[in-house]
């Protein structure tokens, strides 16, 4: 079973379309999406759309909360929650109720999903030795997976030991000792200082993890956020990553 594993795509219809392309190249069993479709970017309609008929599986974010309503945006900083409401009007019935009918943890082939903990599915960033092993000690799968922090990463324990931590593009991690905590990084909105589009191939029969990261016309996204009028800061961070 390989799986492709995407996460924090943010309504960056240019990242997703790079990332679906680069895919499709060597066609996986299954594609999980672990949330926050949308928020900060500018087509968010175009996204739902296309993680509805493209994945088999796919977790809701507090991104995906807030544009449904049911996050007080108060707990957003301002440029989040700008965009927020900007999503909240852009959103069609049709994408608003798709969104409605996700959860923020899911089980699937051995495997478990949050959206950002399994101490808190939507909001904790597990980016703290304390918060991933919190994360790897309340589940029991060999793999568990989480997005939210927009950081690629591969934690492992091993006899107790706690080991790993970020994982650039083009890096493996080997999955038959352990347990292990993967996070893909952010398909839209990439934190970890490399501004192209990341997720996960993940071999669960072979039990590797290849972090995977491809270029996007970044220009491209950037113009339609100031077409819509929505935060430079957001345009202007896609190109560094950050
Ligand atoms: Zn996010």
């Amino acid at each position: 079973m390989r799986v492709a594993v995407i996460s924090d795509i943010h309504a960056n219809l240019h990242a997703l379309e790079s990332v679906l392309e680069a895919i499709a190249v060597d066609p996986p069993d299954r594609t999980w999406c672990l949330g926050d479709l949308v928020g900060y970017g500018p087509r968010p309609n175009e996204v739902v759309e296309i993680v509805r008929e493209r994945t088999d599986l796919c977790l809701v974010g507090n991104h995906d909360l807030a544009a449904l309503g049911r996050i007080d945006l108060d707990d957003f900083a301002l440029d989040a929650a700008f965009s927020a409401r900007w999503t909240q009007a852009a959103l069609v019935d049709e994408n608003r109720d798709y969104l409605a009918g996700l959860s923020p943890t899911a089980e699937a082939d051995g495997a478990q999903l949050f959206h950002a903990s399994p101490r808190d599915p939507v909001w904790e960033y597990v980016i703290t030795e304390e918060a991933a092993r919190d994360a790897l000690e309340r589940t029991e799968s060999p793999v568990v997976l989480v997005g939210h922090s927009h950081l690629a990463l591969a934690i492992a324990v091993l006899e107790g030991q706690l080991g790993g931590g970020l994982a650039p593009g083009g890096s493996e991690a080997d999955l038959t000792a352990g347990r292990w905590l993967l996070n893909p990084g952010s398909v839209g909105q990439p934190r970890d200082g490399d501004p192209r589009a990341a997720w996960i191939e993940l071999d669960l029969e072979a039990q590797r993890a290849l972090f995977r990261r491809v270029d996007y016309p970044v220009e491209r996204t950037q113009a339609e956020i100031r077409e819509r009028e929505l935060p430079e800061a957001l345009a202007e961070r896609l190109a560094r990553g950050v």
